[in-house]
């Protein structure tokens, strides 16, 4: 099943439910805690919170997702991508335990010829919130689970918050058993892999005080409108229904890896590592043109950090199956071809998006020949002294002098077999900090000349750039 049917079965199960559907909001929406949006729920929050009423008591939607910390898994995992369609169905006070769970258990389990996904409900196993009794008798009751295939979870796992005082409540996550040949018996509270999780059920059911149930205490109340908000991972529907082996070889993504085999002549699945490079590139091909599409073009910081940090890693990848002439833009074409029907505005902006992303590269292919020839020698003067850590004082110097991004020379480091002295690293930017603080009035008149400060704004790719790890907190 293409995943344009999976999304159209989706939104057709919940309007003929009584769900308004709501168009995907943009991937960048002003919210302190949030690079981008990460979940279906994110353009709803007003209504979760009370603070405005919801214009309809259901919703449906097919949300942009970008998850910046799931970008080490890609390509590792079978099922992270760090763009992704969140298909969802929410209630604002209407239906709550029962509805969602019937909703959810007829559209994957229902049949094909009906509208449904089809899957085999044998192999369905649920995990719930581990004091969510209520949940388990429904789970029982309604999809007829036996007690073995719904799994106690606690609240690190299956309790969802916002990290603040405000609504909360339990989860309930259904998965997919892919079979004894991808890992250990036991269920999802054993082996995520097997054990593919497709959907997230939230209950929102609790007012949550200042610390959360997840250390222990109980909530401070009860929300007087319990609302549902769930998220259906849409590629991980395909991924299952069109018998691959994981996200990146669904039909919107796999495209792209064809485009690199054809540049590298090289085959996909035919060298694991060659084969997460492949994957790397599809899925972050895939994220750079949505988040370009969105308005966001590459910077040091922030989203256009995470931007850059996207792009910059696909040409990395694609110099590591051994292409070298630039990429990004036939990359581009394959995403747009594959994603307009769905997003025309990426067809109409094409002009636009492809040339931000093949300047980028532009950019980073001069950096990235100035800085190799300096690592490689370090690589080389570390090893003949018998050392297995580059120092901290090259790390820097490739950052400060060649614009060569620190995870950059971290992924080649440990490609070279060696660690970095990341401490001492740390220590010299701070130092740079404090020197560049004591000299801001200079900096300031510098960073006004664009034209000539524009080598080192792009050689300085995003170094202070911390928030990539500590802003984009996931929604749930
Ligand atoms: P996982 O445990 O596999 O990382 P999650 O629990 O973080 O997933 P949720 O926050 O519950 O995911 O998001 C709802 C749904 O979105 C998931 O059930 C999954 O189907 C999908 N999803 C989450 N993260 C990704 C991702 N990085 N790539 C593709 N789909 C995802
Ligand atoms: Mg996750
Ligand atoms: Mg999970
Ligand atoms: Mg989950």
């Amino acid at each position: 099943m293409q995943t344009h049917e999976i999304v159209r079965r989706f939104t057709a199960h919940f309007e003929n439910a009584g769900h308004t559907s709501v168009p995907s909001a943009s991937l960048i929406l002003e919210d302190p805690n949030l690079l981008f949006v990460n979940a279906g729920m994110v353009q709803f929050k007003p209504y979760f919170l009370g603070d405005v009423p919801a214009p309809y008591p259901r919703a449906t939607s097919i949300q942009k997702c970008v998850r910046t910390p799931d970008i080490d898994e890609v390509g590792k995992t079978t099922r992270h991508a760090t763009f992704f369609q969140m298909a969802g169905n929410f209630s604002f006070g209407d239906y709550f335990k029962r509805g969602a769970i019937e909703h959810a258990w007829s559209l994957v389990t229902g049949s094909p010829d009906e509208g449904g996904y089809g899957f085999d409900p044998e192999r369905i196993w649920v995990t719930v919130f581990e004091t969510d009794d209520e949940a388990i008798e429904l789970w029982r009751e309604i999809a007829g689970l036996p007690e073995e295939r719904i799994q106690r979870r606690d609240g690190e796992d299956n309790y969802w918050d916002m990290g603040v005082p405000g609504p909360g409540g339990p989860c309930s996550e259904i998965y997919y058993d892919r079979g004894p040949e991808f890992g250990a018996d036991g269920g999802p509270v054993v082996d995520e892999d097997r054990y593919l999780e497709i959907w997230n059920l939230v209950f929102m059911q609790d007012e949550r005080g200042e610390l959360s149930p997840k250390k222990g205490n109980p909530p401070i109340g009860t929300l007087p409108h319990k609302n549902i908000d769930t998220g259906m991972g849409v590629e991980r529907v395909a991924f299952l229904l069109q018998g691959v082996d994981n996200v990146y070889e669904t039909d919107l993504v796999r495209p792209v890896i064809a485009k690199a085999e054809e540049f590298s002549g090289k085959r996909y699945g035919s060298n694991t590592e060659d084969d997460i490079r492949f994957r790397v590139i599809a899925d972050h091909a895939r994220s750079g043109v949505m988040i370009v599409g969105d308005g966001v073009t590459p910077g040091n910081e922030g989203r256009g950090y995470v931007l850059r940090r996207l792009l910059r890693r696909i040409v990395r990848s694609a110099r590591l199956l051994g292409i070298t002439e630039p990429v990004l833009g036939a990359f581009a074409e394959v995403v747009r071809d594959a994603m307009s029907p769905t997003y025309p505005e990426l067809a109409s902006d094409f002009e636009r998006i492809s040339a931000v992303i093949r300047a980028e590269e532009e950019t980073f292919l001069s950096t990235l020949s100035a800085g190799s020839r300096i690592f490689e020698t370090a690589v080389e003067e570390t090893k003949r002294a018998g050392g297995s850590t580059l120092p901290g004082d090259q790390a820097f110097a490739l950052h400060d002098t060649y614009g060569f991004p620190i995870d950059l020379t971290l992924e080649m480091a440990s490609e070279a077999g060696l660690s970095v002295d990341r401490d001492r690293f740390a220590e010299l930017m701070g130092e740079q900090r404090t020197r560049a603080k004591a000299d801001a009035a200079t900096r300031k008149v510098g960073f006004v000349d664009a034209s000539v400060y524009r080598a080192v704004l792009d050689t300085h790719g995003g170094t202070d750039f911390l928030g990539y790890q500590t802003l984009s907190s996931e929604a749930r």
